[in-house]
């Protein structure tokens, strides 16, 4: 087998006879020589012309090609259950791999399935109503479901990325996932790409329970409970996890409960079990007109066909990363607050990233220590995050706004000039946006190295930094705030054997990806 490189004009199909030509030229054979071509990556490269870059595996005829083939899901019906807290990317692989191995997931969800979830996610842009346990991070399948679904992730260390591409594909989404150097699967597609996966899930034997919020986890005996007459001592112990009245016992529990599940810290350091702060990254969402982002991108180049441009950057400004952070091109800005009165938002786009706008965060690395002194130990980062939320939240209602989840809001120049914004650009944030000065809303260290790095930003992207776009506050749930510590061996929590902490909730993730690979991972080590 031999890899090769081709490029080819956007907008232009890549042809079977071109393929076998270029094939047989790195083989050094002739055409009819050559047997399996596989593209295996497409990437956009916008330099010069506007290009699709494809990487190419060539087989020779007659050697051996192994396409990647999904471990069979087994039947669970009789077999030992293994309770998972969240159905977020991390609890639903984590589940398929419970099923692979032949152990049975009883997953545990606090919200509703995905498609009475929209219900209520309709209700909080329209009305404002937060419902605590149905929102843009919590039900079926977690904060990744109403997301841009981006799939990348930085860490190969993890794992196998191709096992949750692969997984994602056979439950629905488009193979280009499994090619693409930025994939993504859009918010259209991805609440079937979570139900086939539950279906799959329940049919093999599987157990989904909503609207079953965790309020306690219980280590103890649990020798009588099926398939518990093996196993070491730890295995026979086992837990009793408590949802209200509502009681489920198993062996092992992983604990997937994402970045916002603020009770399920709090109901660790009520237990005394060990929880750390730790870093997360703090700023705001920018809005541009999508149109402009393609201009820059593609330096006037783009055409209807191309795909919509992205972006990213990164800087270093006074000793702290400030950074892009989950870039919707073509979409639009969304509540994802959990909790009544405060604001954060988050950005998600459909498969086709069709909107008029381009929004991603921009934060500023905050590391323990950097938060005000008055907030201290394990939470001190969780409660700085909280209060800044609330600080969001008071201010608009302060200062007249109209509905309960409307963000302050400034141009991106009088933000850096530290003037309040006469008036503001049209925002596809539906709860609307008020002119506020954010420069001192947010605490001064990280607007001081926002100010500073959008002009940075447009030396690599001339025009990004321009009164056009719009700074909306607070872009604060970008990882989790506490970490649950775990044996970097087992997986399992450092003082609660058999329980694993797991995904982005766990400070072990950050992503959907990350987090259904860490899913895999943690389940990897249940049995
Ligand atoms: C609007 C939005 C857009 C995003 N876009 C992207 C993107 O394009 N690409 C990307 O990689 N990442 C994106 N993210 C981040 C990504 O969604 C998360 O990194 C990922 O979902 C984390 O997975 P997880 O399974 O660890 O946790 P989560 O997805 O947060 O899932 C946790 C689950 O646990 C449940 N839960 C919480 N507490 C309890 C309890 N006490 N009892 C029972 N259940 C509980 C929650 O309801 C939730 O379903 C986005 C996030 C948001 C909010």
């Amino acid at each position: 087998m031999k890899e090769f490189e081709i490029a080819k004009k956007i907008g232009k199909e890549l042809t079977e006879a071109e393929l076998k030509e270029a094939a047989a030229k790195a083989l050094g054979v002739k055409p009819e020589k050559v047997g399996q071509t596989v593209v295996v990556r497409r990437s956009v490269d916008a330099r010069q012309e506007i290009l699709y870059r494809y990487r190419v595996q060539a087989y020779r005829e007659g050697e051996a090609y192994e396409p990647y083939q999904i471990a069979p899901y087994q039947d669970v019906h009789q077999a030992a259950p293994v309770i998972v807290i969240g159905a977020g990317p991390a609890g639903m692989f984590a589940a398929l791999k419970l099923l692979q191995k032949g152990l049975k997931p009883i997953v545990l969800e606090r919200g509703k399935d995905v498609e009475r979830r929209k219900v209520d996610m309709a209700k909080l842009s329209t009305q404002g109503v937060i419902d605590p346990d149905s929102n843009y991070c919590y039900g079926e399948g977690g904060a990744g479901a109403f997301s841009d679904g981006k799939l990348f992730t930085r860490s190969s260390k993890r794992g196998d990325i191709r096992e949750v591409l692969h997984q994602l594909v056979a439950f629905g989404a488009h193979p280009d996932i499994l090619i693409d150097a930025h994939p993504h699967i859009g918010t259209d597609r991805l609440p079937e790409i979570v139900k086939n996966i539950r279906q799959c899930i329940v049919d093999h034997g599987g157990e989904y329970h909503f609207d079953s919020r965790v309020t306690d986890i219980v280590p103890g005996d649990a020798r009588s409970m099926p398939g518990m007459t093996g196993g070491s001592e730890t295995d026979r112990k086992g837990f009793t996890v408590y949802c209200g009245e509502k009681q489920y016992s198993a062996p092992k529990v992983i604990l997937s409960s994402g970045h916002s599940a603020r009770d399920i810290y709090e109901l660790f350091q009520r237990k005394g079990w060990a929880l750390e702060a730790k870093g997360f990254a703090l700023g705001v969402r920018v809005e541009h007109p999508q149109w402009l982002i393609n201009q820059i991108r593609y330096h006037g180049k783009h055409q209807p066909f191309m795909p919509t441009a992205e972006y990213a950057f990164v800087q270093q400004v006074e000793g702290r990363g400030v950074f892009s952070f989950c870039m919707c091109p073509g979409g639009i800005l969304v509540p994802s607050s959990t909790e009544d009165g405060t604001v954060v938002l988050n950005g998600m786009s459909n498969a086709a990233r069709n909107s008029k706008w381009a929004n991603a965060g921009a934060v500023v690395q905050i590391e323990p220590g950097d938060q005000p002194a008055e907030y201290e130990g394990p939470f001190a980062l969780m409660d700085f995050q909280r209060d800044i939320e609330r600080s969001m939240f008071r201010y608009v209602q302060e200062h007249g706004g109209k509905h309960p989840l409307q963000a302050p809001a400034q141009r991106m120049k009088d933000f850096c000039r530290g003037i309040v914004s006469a008036d503001l650009p049209k925002t596809s944030y539906h709860p609307g946006a008020l002119s506020a000065p954010l420069h001192e809303l947010l605490p001064e260290h990280v607007a001081l190295r926002l100010r500073r790095a959008f002009p940075q930003v447009d030396r690599q992207m001339h025009g990004y930094y321009t009164n056009d776009a719009l700074l909306l506050g607070v872009e604060s749930r970008t990882s989790s705030p506490v970490r649950l510590p775990r044996d970097p061996q087992t997986l399992e929590h450092v003082d609660v054997p058999g329980l694993y902490p797991c995904g982005e909730g766990a400070g072990y993730a950050g992503g959907i990806v990350s987090s259904a690979m860490d899913g895999i991972n943690c389940a990897e080590k249940c049995g």
